[in-house]
């Protein structure tokens, strides 16, 4: 797509946003500042994204008739899923007959709604190093996966769940069965299914954004950011930073894995490629194909942003990865339940030094929902994270 239009008119460039959230605002922010007329479509109304598009809708996303007649009537020139618990045999349908172009593809986006789809590309068919794992259906055979060879500790997650939820770590045989029955009740739609994988005892774990973009010869080249290290609590991330250091083989065999998994979901656009790194040693561990929480830092680490970057992907036009300084993220939790919260202490987060803040507008909150996030920069990683952690601390929800 070398000719962009003129958004709100026949000649418009448009694109649907399925699921507009923070990552899926920023999106649509770089979108309307290269003129595209936008869509941003949630499961709930006023959702971040469509505050900020030229139009809104709320359906359910899960439901392929809903979402195949959204996609009929609006006509966009691009799908964009931003979440993965959308109808995906829908979008492969319209996609097949020519009704609509999914970014990055119709097929990436089904093989990354469950974690089974990827993880079978990556360990089988593409035959990289990941933990030992297993699909169970029930206690028993989770037990029984256990026994047979993954043996303890261990971590169990629902197929169908993000953020950490449903996911637990067992210790020994005492935990399992709190474990699956955590499982069963965290899944996004139950369907009963986990995976059980051997714990990697990693020294730190990237995100490695990678993004597939046409060159100016028409073909498709990869290119990577540097890494970004983060911080998990609870399965979910709290904080980020970026360039995460590493050793150069590390980071050779991380995009190694990054090339393989990203060339086989193909499309354009950003991928986020979540590795577990212990020396030299590299796992995959997931992809999310299209921008990562943990690349939020982005936005005040790297030139162009990880939203940026995506919206430049997917127009076909060219894009800049470099890194512009050491920088952080840190998330801000609701810290109370409620809607129509107000944010305390703003003033004295943007205090802080060499910081930037986002809020992300959501209408409700809950104690642990991420409303915000952070940003720090320094001339090293430690500085940055310290800024970011500082000014998140300083801003609190409160209910009006
Ligand atoms: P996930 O939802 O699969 O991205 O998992 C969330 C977080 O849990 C990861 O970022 C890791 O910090 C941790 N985790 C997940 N799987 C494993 C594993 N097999 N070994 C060690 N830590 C893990």
């Amino acid at each position: 797509m070398s000719k962009l239009g003129t958004p709100l008119s026949p000649t418009a460039t448009r694109v649907m946003l399925l699921g507009s959230g923070e990552l899926g605002k920023e999106v649509i922010i770089a979108l309307q500042r290269l003129g595209v007329e936008t869509i941003a479509v949630d499961r709930y109304a006023n959702a971040p994204g469509q505050q900020v598009a030229h139009h809104a809708h709320t359906i359910t996303m899960s439901d392929p008739d809903q979402l195949k007649a959204l996609i009929k009537a609006e006509k966009p020139d691009l799908v964009v899923p931003e979440i993965e618990a959308i109808a995906t045999e829908a979008l492969e349908e319209l996609e097949s007959a020519g009704l609509a172009r999914v970014i990055p593809t119709a097929r990436a986006t089904r093989l990354t709604m469950n974690r089974e789809g990827i993880r079978s590309l990556a360990a089988e068919t593409l035959s990289l190093p990941t933990s030992p794992y297993a699909f169970c259906d029930s206690l028993e055979a989770l037990q029984a996966a256990i026994d047979g060879g993954i043996g303890y500790p261990c971590v169990v997650k629902p197929v169908m769940s993000s953020s950490g939820k449903g996911q637990s770590k067992i210790d020994g045989p005492a935990d399992v069965a709190a474990a699956w029955q955590y499982a069963m009740s965290g899944g996004r739609v139950s369907h009963g299914r986990i995976i059980v994988e051997g714990f990697v005892d990693f020294d730190y774990e990237i995100t490695l954004l990678t993004v597939r973009a046409r060159g100016e010869d028409g073909q498709i080249e990869t290119h990577f950011c540097e890494p970004i290290g983060h911080l998990q609590e609870a399965g979910d991330y709290i904080e980020s930073w970026q360039p995460q250091p590493m050793h150069p083989r590390a980071l050779q065999q991380s995009k190694h894995i990054a090339q393989a998994v990203t060339d086989n979901l193909g499309g354009q656009g950003v991928f986020g490629v979540e590795l577990f790194i212990k020396g030299e040693e590299v796992w995959f561990s997931e992809v999310s194909p299209r921008p990562h929480d943990t690349g939020l830092v982005t936005m005040i680490s790297q030139w162009q942003s990880e939203f940026e970057l995506h919206a430049r992907a997917i127009l076909g036009l060219p894009v800049d990865t470099r890194l512009r300084t050491p920088g952080a993220s840190a998330v801000i939790y609701g810290g109370v339940d409620g809607e129509n919260i107000v944010f305390d202490g703003v003033d004295a987060a943007m205090r802080v030094p060499q910081t930037d803040l986002r809020l992300f507008g959501k209408p409700e909150s809950y104690e642990r929902r991420r409303m915000g996030v952070a940003l720090g920069y320094d001339d090293n990683i430690d500085g940055a994270r310290q800024r970011a952690r500082q000014a998140a601390a300083c801003v609190k929800g409160k209910k009006a």
